[in-house]
């Protein structure tokens, strides 16, 4: 049910699990504590029409898939998901918990289908990918389904409501401090869920790691992902994870909203450009990475530019090699006219292509792609050197663009909260992004986002039903 927000302010009734924020793993959670009998309470945020954060961007998760249930060359096996995962962060990973998700991920896909959710399949009835499985209808179909599920089941949702804090007595949670209705809110629980998101839409947090940076960074998913709860649990002694400041971040057309452009203004085109500082010198091989780490690298790479802009420079060779941006490109039929469009200066522009040309050592026609570089030059090219000569010349202007924060809270087994003193709270715990560095403390894996959210969700979910029973007022 939806609950008018007149309603929470006047209510005294007590949950036995009030989950914080809806997005992935607040629902997740939220619906295995009612399936296991409690009484349920979901607190977001954003208005009905915005719910659901960054996971309304999300395409698939990665599941673990053994035979009989595929075919053995579909097979994506335990121990091959953990490599994956351990390579993926440099090691920056707890083995346990990890091996947790992977072994849980075996399960949600059906769990998630009688909830209402759909996947892609393959005209033969298979999944289109090996190793992930993509949503119908991505992250928006994923929610509605969810919520739906929630409702028809008895969970209680309170939109535009922002909670504030979560007090914690001695790691033991009575009650929720939240704002709802423009009036100050205090809902009585046994039992606390705290999902809601990261931090890498606080703008003044970022900066502080950041500097004024920060301003530009283009954020991609919700404005919503504050980290106003999570600052609340650090400062009541729970153990931080994850490093202060740090976040995945792609490269992503600078047109982009500031909040919330989601995946598609992601740009795929650097690897067959010339990419340049708003000086308009190259700083980076832009061959180095052709795989899926092109797109976070350079984000990084953007990010440490001044006044964190950078542009990739193509000639009419490149058209059709990468995948289609959401913005055109600026084109021109000479590179000055590109230089003032982009606002650079034409002759320094002009410099750094005839230099990058100048240095092509192989064929550098389209043909000849991926195998011709520039080598005498600093940085070189190491792959897809062509020569930008033949117009029209297009420009992309391009920002850093924040996917997550790593900073969370430390989690156990049942996704209990840990605090300073070592022992986890009696019934505080934390599914999805939050605890994200828990498993994935640097660099990323595709689909483990939601895989993670949606298991952690679920354990969370029970334990805190657990806690509930056993919970007595202090
Ligand atoms: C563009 C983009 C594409 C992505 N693609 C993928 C993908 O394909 N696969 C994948 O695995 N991962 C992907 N991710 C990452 C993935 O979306 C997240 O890991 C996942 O959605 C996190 O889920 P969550 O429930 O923890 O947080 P969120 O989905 O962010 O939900 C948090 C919720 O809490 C609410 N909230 C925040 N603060 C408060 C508060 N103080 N009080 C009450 N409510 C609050 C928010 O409104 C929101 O509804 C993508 C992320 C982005 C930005």
């Amino acid at each position: 049910m939806t609950l008018a927000n007149s309603h929470l302010s006047n209510s005294s009734r007590t949950y036995d699990v009030v989950v914080v924020g809806g997005g992935n793993a607040g629902l997740c959670a939220a619906i295995s504590a009612r399936q296991a009998g409690a009484s349920v309470l979901l607190l977001e945020q954003a208005p009905r029409a915005l719910r659901g954060g960054s996971t309304r961007h999300a395409r698939n998760l990665r599941v673990k898939c053994d035979p009989p249930s595929v075919l053995p060359d579909q097979a994506y096996c335990g121990d091959e998901y953990w490599a994956d995962l351990a390579q993926a962060t440099a090691g920056h990973t707890d083995e346990n918990l990890a091996r947790l998700m992977i072994e849980g991920s075996a399960h949600i896909v059906r769990w998630m289908e009688q909830c209402g959710i759909q996947f892609e399949k393959s005209r033969i009835g298979n999944r289109p990918s090996r190793k992930t499985a993509f949503l119908l209808g991505g992250g928006k179909a994923l929610l509605n389904a969810y919520y739906r599920k929630a409702e028809r089941i008895g969970v209680d949702i309170a939109y535009d409501t922002e909670v504030l804090s979560v007090p914690l007595d001695h790691g033991v949670a009575c009650e929720i401090h939240a704002i709802s209705n423009c009036a100050l809110t205090r809902v009585r629980t046994r039992a606390v869920v705290v999902s809601c998101g990261g931090s890498q839409a606080n703008t003044d947090w970022l900066q502080h790691y950041w500097g004024d940076a920060a301003n530009r960074f283009v954020i991609r998913g919700a404005r919503q992902a504050k980290g106003r709860v999570l600052a609340s649990l650090l400062d009541q002694n729970v153990v931080p994870i994850g490093e202060p400041g740090q976040c995945h971040m792609v490269a992503v057309d600078a047109r982009a909203p500031k909040f919330d452009g989601g995946i598609v203004t992601r740009l795929d085109c650097v690897p067959y450009s010339v990419v340049v500082d708003r000086n308009g010198q190259r700083f980076h091989d832009e061959g180095e990475e052709v795989g899926p780490r092109r797109f976070a690298v350079w984000g990084k790479l953007v990010a440490r530019c001044p006044d964190q802009i950078a542009y990739a420079i193509l000639d009419s060779k490149a058209e059709g090699l990468f995948r289609p941006s959401f913005y055109p490109p600026i084109r021109t039929q000479t590179i000055s006219e590109l230089a003032v469009e982009l606002k650079l200066n034409p002759a320094d522009l002009a410099t750094t292509i005839h230099a990058f040309n100048a240095a092509i050592t192989d064929a550098s026609d389209r043909k000849a792609g991926r195998l011709a570089r520039a080598e005498d030059i600093v940085p070189p090219k190491s792959k897809w050197a062509m020569s930008i000569d033949t117009p029209p010349f297009s420009g992309y202007p391009l920002r850093p663009g924040v996917t997550f924060s790593y900073l969370g809270v430390k989690v156990d087994d049942h996704a209990r909260v840990i605090m300073a003193s070592g022992r986890p709270a009696a019934n505080v715990f934390a599914a999805g992004q939050i605890m994200l560095a828990n498993i994935l403390a640097s660099g990323y894996l595709a689909g483990v986002g939601m895989t993670l959210g949606t298991v952690f969700g679920q354990i969370a979910g029970r334990c805190a039903v657990r806690a509930a029973r056993s919970w007595s007022p202090r």
